[in-house]
């Protein structure tokens, strides 16, 4: 009896194997599609590389508080914190992250640093072209992760700090 279940159970998924063989090939026209993602498609929630957000005022969100890098089971994210003073405001709080580096050679995505940030400072975009031969050229710094002040919507930001978050 166990041989003719078997044999039935290979048959079956042979079966299925072979009618989806038949099917038209559904492939992805990337790199040469048109538009800005040159083919690509992807789902709303895919992790790609990360984004370091601002607020409504363009302040940084990111409060150097490392939950971040102790979350992270790759140990790939490095932060150095320094203190917003009076004529050098950086983020709303205290601390801001003076060196916020992701090293891709080592991150999963598995957005554990996402999940763990009590601020929404770091969130996943969808940069998906990552790969390269120089592995360190993969250590992304915070002025590659860094959202641009001119994306918020009536930002509100002194020349004098958007010119030290750009420095
Ligand atoms: S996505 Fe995961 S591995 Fe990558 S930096 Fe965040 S916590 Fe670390
Ligand atoms: S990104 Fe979020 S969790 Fe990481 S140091 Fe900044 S505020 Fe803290």
């Amino acid at each position: 009896m166990s041989i003719i279940r078997d044999a039935a159970a290979i048959a079956k998924g042979m079966s299925i194997t072979l009618k989806e063989a038949f099917q038209p090939t559904e492939v992805e026209n990337y790199p040469d599609g048109k538009g800005p993602m040159r083919g690509a498609q992807f789902q709303e929630r895919f992790r790609g590389k990360h984004e370091l957000q601002r607020d409504e005022n363009g302040l940084e969100k990111c409060v150097a508080c490392f939950l971040c890098a102790a979350a992270c089971p790759s140990n790939c994210i490095y932060i150095e914190a320094a203190e917003n003073t009076e004529t050098t405001r950086i983020s709303s709080a205290d601390r801001y992250a003076k060196v916020y580096n992701i090293d891709y050679n080592r991150c999963i995505f598995c957005g554990y640093c996402v999940e763990a940030c009590p601020t929404d400072a770091i969130t996943h975009g969808h940069g998906f072209e990552l790969a390269s031969l120089n592995a360190t050229s993969l250590v992304m710094r915070k002025e590659d992760l860094l959202v641009s002040p001119s994306k918020l919507a009536g930002t509100v930001q002194s020349k004098k700090d958007e010119a030290a978050v750009l420095a």
